[in-house]
């Protein structure tokens, strides 16, 4: 209900969603030309995790992919991180913009559209409910919710994460790993995502860390392929 409201009061195409210049109605995304050239949209990405590719590469999965198992099929990310992005998902986590949900699930469903993606549900990375208190709403729950009304897939929100384990930015991989173990659960009975394709939803790709911990409770749960979308991630960095 809160989300439809939110759609009615605001009014969509009318100030960019970066510099908040005046746009004509018909611009992609919210977003003027000017903004929209400076994002860097990922249009050749590893084909495991998903993050952009430099010339430098030969073959189509980076170096981190090559010696490192994950166990979803597929990450995509839309963009690359850098500081228009920053400001645009700092401003939709941490300044109540969640308008902007709509805008980033537009993005995600063409992404998906244009890799040919298909999947049965959508799962949003859920917060620890001190988190989720604060905040007032996950923001990952919010674009499922939008992407669901563009694609007309369920969200399944079932992933409960047990522990508030703030800070992980901090924390090299490993530690990330280790601080992870056990964190996520998932209801017993659930049984509707057996046998099926499912897409996790999150804002951030950075270290694959999170939604990789995910995977592995949902392949526990006879879950068949696991996509993983969001909106932005960096390159990494050698
Ligand atoms: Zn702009
Ligand atoms: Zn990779």
């Amino acid at each position: 209900m809160i989300n439809d409201f939110i759609d009615y009061i605001y009014p969509r195409n009318i100030k960019c969603i970066l510099c908040k210049n005046p746009i004509s109605k018909n611009n992609s995304y919210s977003l003027c030309k000017d903004c929209f050239n400076k994002l860097n949209f990922i249009n050749k990405g590893c084909l495991i995790c998903g993050k952009p590719l430099t010339d430098f590469y030969k073959n189509d999965i980076c170096l981190n992919c090559e010696t490192n198992e994950y166990v979803f099929t597929k990450a995509l990310s839309c963009v690359e991180y850098d500081d228009n992005i920053h400001k645009l998902i700092y401003s939709f986590k941490y300044g109540a913009k969640t308008y902007l949900s709509y805008n980033i699930a537009e993005i995600m469903n063409d992404k998906l559209k244009y890799e040919g993606i298909d999947f049965d549900y959508i799962i949003p990375v859920p917060l620890h409910k001190k988190r989720l208190r604060k905040r007032g709403y996950n923001q990952s729950l919010l674009i499922s919710k939008q992407l669901s009304k563009i694609n007309k897939k369920e969200v399944l929100n079932i992933v409960v994460r047990n522990e508030n384990t703030e800070f992980l930015s901090k924390l090299s991989k490993k530690e990330r790993i280790k601080k992870l173990e056990n964190v996520f659960t998932l209801d017993k009975n659930e049984n509707r995502i057996y046998k099926k394709d499912v897409l996790i939803v999150d804002d951030i790709f950075t270290t694959g860390t999170t939604v990789n911990e995910i995977s592995k409770i949902l392949l526990d749960s006879g879950v068949n392929k696991i996509y993983v979308i969001t909106f932005a991630t960096g390159k990494n960095i050698y």
